[in-house]
């Protein structure tokens, strides 16, 4: 039997990236999955991939950071594909912006998404899991949630609000039979990831020196961080809540060898 068969999971931000990757991991273990992504988003797209592993794919325009959107997506996810139980709470933008040129619009609209977003999915969760008493939520926050970079102050203070909340939320819902975790993507060829090297006067020696600074030495694949999300999701991690798994090739752990210190190779 497949890993997901007899489960029913929504993803947010499920038309490209890491939500895509999810959701398609989950269809081919044999999920019904209801993906959620902005009105304007590839959705046939997603979908007509997912529908390839032969089961049920509902594709729904809704943006995370409107809650009647949120409740609504949730309603008819539930309706035509059943009660869910499992949630890929993933929707979300990157602005780079130095902190004192960060304006209050660009916060805003990080806030809006990332944070608020996250938090209203994660309570529509909730809300319909409860009476079941049973389910599981993955929260994407990210390695900005735990380490630091320079131009990311706004962004890393929604992520790392993320990983408050699963804390938080997992102590709440945990006597309800719901599990909450995160998941800390680290750098992942993404189309959010690729966008930010748009413009800079030599991507590929950015890129480049991005990937020297993980211990791997190389970006991370969507497919990579999406097992993660399954793993958790699943009854594999039956005994797991209130915790993040961090799948950066070891950036926020490990000094890359060679880069400082004694040199051994
Ligand atoms: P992506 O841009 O490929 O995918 C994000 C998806 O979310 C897109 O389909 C986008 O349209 C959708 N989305 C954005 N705002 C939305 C809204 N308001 N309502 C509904 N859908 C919305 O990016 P990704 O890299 O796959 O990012 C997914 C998540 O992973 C994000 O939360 C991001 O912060 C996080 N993350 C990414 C990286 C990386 O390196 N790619 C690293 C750490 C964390």
């Amino acid at each position: 039997m497949r890993e997901m068969s007899n489960r029913v999971a929504l993803v947010t931000g499920a038309a490209s990236g890491i939500g895509l990757a999810t959701a398609e991991a989950l269809a081919r273990e044999g999920a019904a999955v209801a993906i959620v992504s902005r009105p304007e988003d590839d959705l046939d797209g997603a979908r007509a991939r997912l529908e390839k592993h032969g089961g049920k794919v509902l594709a729904i325009g809704a943006d995370v950071g409107d809650p009647a959107a949120v409740r609504a997506a949730f309603e008819r996810a539930e309706t035509e594909l059943g009660p869910i139980d499992a949630v890929h709470n993933n929707a979300g933008i990157s602005i780079v912006s130095p902190l004192i040129e960060t304006s209050d619009e660009v916060f805003a609209q990080l806030v809006r998404t990332n944070l608020a977003g996250s938090f209203y999915v994660l309570r529509e969760a909730a809300r319909v899991m409860q009476p079941r008493q049973t389910g599981a939520i993955v929260n994407t926050a990210s390695e900005l949630a735990i380490m630091g970079q320079a131009g990311y102050v706004a962004y890393t203070a929604t992520k790392g609000a993320i990983l408050a909340m699963t804390r938080s939320a997992a102590a709440e819902l945990a006597s309800w039979g719901i599990r909450v975790n995160a998941v800390c993507p680290g750098t992942t060829k993404t189309p959010m990831f690729l966008a930010e090297f748009d413009g800079v006067e030599d991507p590929e020696a950015e890129l480049a020196d991005n990937a020297a600074s993980v211990a791997m030495q190389r970006i991370g694949d969507p497919a990579e961080i999406a097992e993660c999300v399954v793993f958790l999701l699943s009854n594999r991690a039956s005994y797991v809540t209130g915790t993040h798994l961090t799948a950066d090739g070891g950036r926020t752990t490990c000094v890359p060898a060679g880069s400082i210190g004694v040199s051994i190779r």
